[in-house]
């Protein structure tokens, strides 16, 4: 009787281990448009929309790659292009301006396979920062480069060049000037190429899109980019882009381009981006920090995710959010601002977004 009841419990827990590994996604992306003070109020209906449908638009993208078996990276840089594009978010065009009125941009990518990493910070004149990270990875022996020699690498490399004021867009701009008068520095002159402000306004009639984005909603809000994905083949990676803070000063660079910080992954554990103020994210290594809770402690990637970000995050006065994936299928997220634009899907699981605390 006894051997029985065992030979009934051992089969069901058979049956809900086999159902577990068919359950196991083969593979899985999540994206976030950056973390900040994000409140339903603040946006309106039209915003809201706008944001959840680039957040959709993005992980659809990168799902596709991922379906027709490409790689964790090829979806990681195929998606980030796309949010680099797009006005809306604090990357590429639409980026944030330092308080010399530059767009200085910086990203990073991270193959979990082989723990190779590539970076780039205070880069200006290359659209896609994510790929010229991917070629300092692949290409240049190097793991970061900076500045004028990063720019020079790019050129090597023939990337999509473009003039600085590509990136310029008028709502970043408003949020400077906001942000230097309230620090009382001075206002720099708009930047060369820029439109001018009566251009502009006969632009806006135009391009209702990028006013609707709002000039007044903006800079309480980070708005950097990242996505972290699993493929068919196991290995996962992650990519994380931004202009940074508005306003930096210096050569200030945060996060996003330290391998550690912003960005990490690694078979072994997990790939996370991160969103939120650099210093407090530099100072905790918050990405490699999760993925060490994973491989060390073997806590589940969301409680990793929440004891860095809700305790550790929280404690020393920082805010933002991460994203982050592992190479069994799990996907978390987890953030202490009220909000960040967010979306994820994998096999067998459907497309979820996200802007606000209580959204699913
Ligand atoms: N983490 C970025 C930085 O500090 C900014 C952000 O995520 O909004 O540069």
């Amino acid at each position: 009787m006894r051997s029985k009841v065992l030979g009934a419990v051992l089969a069901a827990v058979m049956v809900t281990m086999a159902g577990q590994a068919a359950a196991k996604p083969k593979w899985a992306i999540v994206v976030h448009g950056g973390a900040g003070v994000i409140e339903r109020d603040d946006l309106t209906p039209e915003q809201d929309k706008a944001y959840r449908e680039a957040m959709a638009r993005v992980a659809n993208v990168g799902a596709e790659v991922l379906k027709k078996g490409g790689s964790a990276l090829d979806a990681i840089e195929a998606s980030v292009k796309i949010l680099e594009d797009d006005p809306l978010f604090n990357a590429g065009r639409g980026a944030v301006f330092t308080a010399e009125g530059r767009n200085e941009l910086d990203a990073s990518i991270m193959d979990g396979k082989t723990l190779k990493a590539g970076a780039v910070a205070g880069v200006t004149r290359t659209r896609h920062p994510i790929s010229l990270a991917r070629a300092v990875m692949e290409k240049s022996g190097h793991v970061m480069l900076i500045g004028e020699g990063a720019e020079r690498f790019s050129l090597s490399q023939k990337l999509d060049q473009v003039d600085p004021a590509y990136f310029f867009t008028e709502r970043r701009w408003q949020a400077l000037e906001k942000a230097l008068k309230a620090q009382g520095l001075p206002i720099p002159p708009r930047p060369k190429g820029a439109p001018s402000v009566p251009e502009l306004r006969a632009d806006l009639q135009h391009d209702e899109g990028e006013y609707r984005a709002g000039l007044a909603q903006v800079e309480k809000k980070f708005g950097t980019v990242g996505v972290v994905a699993l493929d068919a083949n196991g290995n996962v990676a992650a990519g994380t882009s931004t202009g940074g803070t508005t306003a930096k000063r210096w050569g200030r660079v945060g996060d996003a381009p330290i391998i550690g910080a912003g960005t990490y992954a690694s078979n072994n554990s997990c790939a996370v981006s991160a969103t939120g103020t650099g210093e407090y994210f530099i100072r905790l290594t918050v990405a490699r920090e999760i993925c060490a809770l994973v491989e060390h402690k073997g806590v589940s990637l969301q409680t990793a995710a929440d004891q860095v970000i809700q305790k550790d995050l929280t404690a020393l006065g920082g805010d933002g959010g991460v994203i982050a994936v592992a190479p069994n299928g799990e996907m978390a997220w987890s953030f202490n601002t009220s909000g960040m634009y967010r979306a994820r899907v994998a096999d067998g699981a459907p497309l979820t977004v996200g802007i606000y605390k209580d959204d699913p």
